[in-house]
């Protein structure tokens, strides 16, 4: 069965959030006593197991840290399977070895477990009822909870078992076919269809409202209140523009991915992209890589092929009404003018209408990555995860690398 997660914002009390604030003490304290013992049995030659360390310190509680009774249990449990998969990425070469956590750098989060949601309030266990700002939006077993904090706010992630029905809403009867869609800067995004939506003003004002606190922030002195004070300032700041950025990019990637049964992006450079100084803040703050993470596993939920032009597919220089390539178009130019067919319209959406074709193709070589590749373009798959590093899927979009041979 899929899992799903909701991510629900609470509303503590004061007491609960001195009450979290220990949990979230109590799950560093198991995590660093564990790594001590694990390392200790390591260099006596011992093959320390956490399931074995995780019944020791919790053997020892009542004795030595009988405050750990005030928090859940999973918040001191769980971090000795944390512990466990820290070391195992360590082993496959995927990560540096377990390091002993900061206080003051650590984000406050903790191991809530087996939680039960109401319409206004998520009943955690020992903790009691705490307010929540919405109600979840499908029915499942909870797998798992993690409660952590964000910048002022409180955040509880909870992980279901959901029914396959319900996982994959039956998506409605796509409107269009095949759609291309093109990223720029000055529109966030332009569709073939002539549809194009303009990425959220405030986003670019709070950058600007950003600059000042943490030029402030790097001023201050490390370890003192005023310092701290001006990172919670700053903390306050991000989460603003982040919960912006989200506000605006997951309303449009459902409709975009519901809309269309082929869907065709531009492989951007990005990092390339990057390099150049000039874009980079720009291109940074639009959110690219975000927007195409969701459409990518929105696709997949729905059902949808979503297809990546490779990075040299002319887009932008070709006109799409009659295919003449001007090379004269720089990125200063907002209008795609043809010298040959007298089109006249606007840059980006030229560069949509030259992905479409591709959805087209796309379409009747449906799921053949050599067809597709011939094409021009490539399907979007969602990474998955794996704990083997030779074995490690890594989504290919890129051409060169299909033509090498069957590296994936
Ligand atoms: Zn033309």
């Amino acid at each position: 069965m899929p899992l799903l997660a909701h991510v629900i914002a609470l509303r503590p009390t004061p007491a609960q959030v001195t009450l979290f604030l220990k949990a979230a003490g109590c799950a560093r304290l198991a995590y660093h006593w564990g790594l001590a013992q694990w390392n200790r049995e390591y260099q006596a030659g011992g093959k320390p197991n956490w399931m074995a360390l995780q019944k020791a310190f919790v053997a020892r509680i009542d004795a030595d840290v009988p405050f750990m009774r005030e928090v859940p249990s999973s918040a001191y449990a769980q971090p000795f399977r944390h512990l466990h998969q820290a070391f195992q990425r360590f082993f496959a070469g995927n990560a540096r070895t377990p390091r002993f956590k900061a206080k003051h750098r650590d984000q406050p989060s903790f191991k809530a477990g087996k939680v039960r949601c109401g319409d206004q309030h998520i009943i955690l266990p020992v903790i009691g009822a705490v307010r929540s700002t919405e109600a979840p939006r499908w029915a499942g077993r909870v797998v798992s909870s993690t409660v952590r904090a964000d910048a002022d706010r409180w955040i509880i992630t909870i992980l279901c078992e959901v029914a396959e029905e319900e996982a994959q809403p039956p998506p409605s009867p796509p409107t269009t076919a095949g759609i291309g869609i093109d990223l720029g800067l000055r529109t966030f995004a332009s569709c073939s269809d002539g549809r194009q939506f303009q990425a959220p003003r405030p986003l670019r004002c709070h950058a600007k409202r950003q600059r000042r606190p943490s030029r402030r922030l790097s001023r201050r002195q490390a370890g003192s209140r005023r310092r701290q004070k001006a990172r919670r300032r700053v903390a306050r700041l991000h989460r603003r523009i982040r919960t912006i950025r989200s506000a605006f990019l997951h309303p449009l990637a459902t409709s975009l991915a519901r809309d269309s049964h082929v869907l065709v992006i531009e492989d951007l450079h990005i990092s390339g992209m990057l390099a150049n100084h000039h874009l980079a803040r720009a291109i940074s703050d639009a959110g690219w890589y975000e927007f195409r993470r969701q459409l990518t596993y929105k696709c997949a939920r729905y059902g949808r092929t979503l297809l990546a032009a490779h990075t040299f597919y002319p887009t932008s220089k070709l006109c799409c009404q009659c295919g003449n390539h001007n090379p004269a178009l720089t990125l200063a130019d907002t209008v795609y003018e043809c010298t040959v067919c007298g089109n006249r319209m606007d840059r980006d959406i030229n560069a949509a209408r030259n992905l479409s074709p591709l959805a087209r193709r796309g379409i009747d070589a449906r799921g053949e990555r050599t067809a597709l590749a011939s094409a021009g373009c490539l399907p979007v798959l969602p990474a998955r995860r794996s704990v083997n590093p030779g074995a490690r899927t890594r989504v290919t979009n890129d051409l060169a690398e299909l033509s090498v041979g069957s590296r994936d």
